[in-house]
């Protein structure tokens, strides 16, 4: 347990002010434990220390022009944290919030993920501090081709393959990947998340949305329920969350409410598709606000609360969550209200939404909980999906991508639970995602010798 508790305390002292990266290893490494006593090759090859340090860190500068002839700069990143068992594969995200320590969190949170998927690919992130919000298309694509025309020097199909992730949807895969074509003059699959008419996959927009939702459904059957006539709660309302609601309304389930990062409505009467349609309109090609949907539809509009604290304050009771904004948004308090008003099931969308005091009234309560590790990894496996059909060249069918995305929930689900069986803690899914994605990385990184 001193390796353990050691490599904590170095990543604090060596990075002091990278809380979100040091969240991220504290909560992986705590499960590992158990890993400590049962494999001692990886003790003596000091595994658990190399990998909290990436392989290397890509910070960069990217100065852009807005419309009215200003130029403005904004840092760049990309961590390539792990590529043991495959190329560097993660998203690129734009958000003002964007630091070191967050794209670190997500790089080393993507290792995990990747591995648990089955396919071969490495644990990457990156991103930048600039702000799509409020930006006219003209100005995102010049932010896009400077972000690109540094990036792209350190990216390839087979080394390092980005994909999209908050701010980073079609519009920007687009701008990025014309810039890349360009300058390499190349037509290969280095990004995912593109357009079907040049390389992208069917169902690569739904896939984080369906997969958390068929993660939810599997965990819901250990118990002979399923999503039929169900209350479903979820947070905001991007990519991630726009399929979360489609997939829960297919099985029968009832959304309630949606958010921003200027507020959440409540809609009692659930967002049908019809009204699911809407918020894709809104969000995708209006680049609205969440409010104008209270507006349309008659719901309740909470100014600048999260879906979270609508759910604790108001009282409301929801059967499932489903996280899907972004990082810690559900603190001990609204982990309590949400079991407290009969939620059993949590299925995260985001990547780390829970905060380590949530992850423990879940544990505490005995409810059904998917960390996004497990839980938002059929995004990427189906941009792994995405990248096999790039090499043969060749397209599958909707149905064909989402038969083999339910496949790989599936089995991201029993691996977990039976890691967790395995080391005495069955059902707990933390630890099971933990130890499955690691221990595959592990014997890869014990394999290649001290590199
Ligand atoms: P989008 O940019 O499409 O949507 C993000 C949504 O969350 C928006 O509604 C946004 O509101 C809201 N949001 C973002 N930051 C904040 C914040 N600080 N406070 C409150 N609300 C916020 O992103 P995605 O849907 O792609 O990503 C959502 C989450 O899912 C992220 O954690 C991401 O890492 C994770 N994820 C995404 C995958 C994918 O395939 N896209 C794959 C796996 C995980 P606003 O519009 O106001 O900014």
């Amino acid at each position: 347990m001193s390796v353990i508790k050691d490599v904590i305390a170095k990543v604090k002292q060596m990075d002091p002010e990278q809380h979100e990266f040091h969240q991220a290893v504290e909560e992986v490494m705590e499960t590992l434990a158990p890993t400590v006593d049962k494999h001692p090759e990886f003790v003596k090859a000091n595994l658990y220390e190399r990998i909290v340090e990436p392989d290397r860190v890509i910070m960069f500068r990217v100065p852009w022009v807005d419309d009215k002839g200003q130029v403005h700069v904004n840092r760049g990143f990309r961590v390539q944290f792990n590529n043991a068992i495959g190329p560097y594969k993660g998203g690129l995200r734009f958000h003002p919030s964007v630091n070191l320590g967050i794209i670190k969190f997500l790089g080393f949170e993507q290792i995990f993920k990747n591995s648990l998927t089955t396919l071969p690919m490495g644990g990457a992130k990156g991103g930048s501090d600039f702000d799509p919000k409020g930006k006219s298309d003209m100005e995102v694509m010049k932010f896009c081709q400077a972000f690109m025309r540094e990036l792209y020097r350190y990216i390839g199909a087979d080394c390092d393959v980005p994909a999209g992730d908050i701010g980073v949807g079609g519009r920007e895969i687009g701008y990025l990947y014309g810039l890349y074509k360009k300058i390499k003059n190349e037509h290969t699959g280095v990004l995912t998340g593109k357009a079907l008419e040049y390389g992208g996959s069917l169902i690569r927009p739904e896939a984080t949305g369906y997969g958390a939702t068929y993660f939810a459904a599997e965990m819901l059957a250990t118990r002979g329920k399923d999503f039929k006539g169900k209350t479903v709660a979820v947070s905001g309302s991007g990519n991630v969350a726009q399929y979360t609601v489609e997939k829960v309304n297919a099985l029968g389930g009832k959304v309630i409410c949606l958010s921003d990062s200027n507020g959440s409505i409540i809609d009692e009467k659930g967002i049908d598709d019809k009204k699911l349609k809407y918020v894709l309109e809104l969000k995708n090609v209006i680049r609205g606000r969440i409010k104008d949907y209270a507006d349309k539809y008659g719901a309740t509009y909470y100014d600048n609360k999260s879906v979270w604290d609508v759910i604790r304050e108001q009282g409301i009771k929801v059967d499932a969550a489903f996280p899907s904004a972004t990082q810690n948004e559900i603190d001990g308090q609204n982990a309590q209200a949400l079991v407290k008003n009969g939620c059993y099931c949590v299925s995260e969308g985001a990547n780390m939404p829970s905060t380590p005091e949530a992850i423990k009234v879940y544990l505490d309560n005995n409810v059904l909980y998917g960390p996004g590790k497990a839980a938002n990894a059929g995004g990427v496996a189906t941009s792994g999906l995405e990248m096999s059909q790039n090499s043969m060249r060749l397209s599958w069918s909707r149905e064909e991508v989402d038969m083999r995305l339910l496949g790989i929930m599936k089995s991201i689900h029993s691996a977990c639970l039976e890691a967790s069986e395995t080391y005495g803690q069955k059902g707990n899914y933390v630890l099971g995602a933990n130890i499955a994605g690691f221990v595959k990385v592990a014997k890869s990184m014990l394999a290649y010798g001290v590199v």
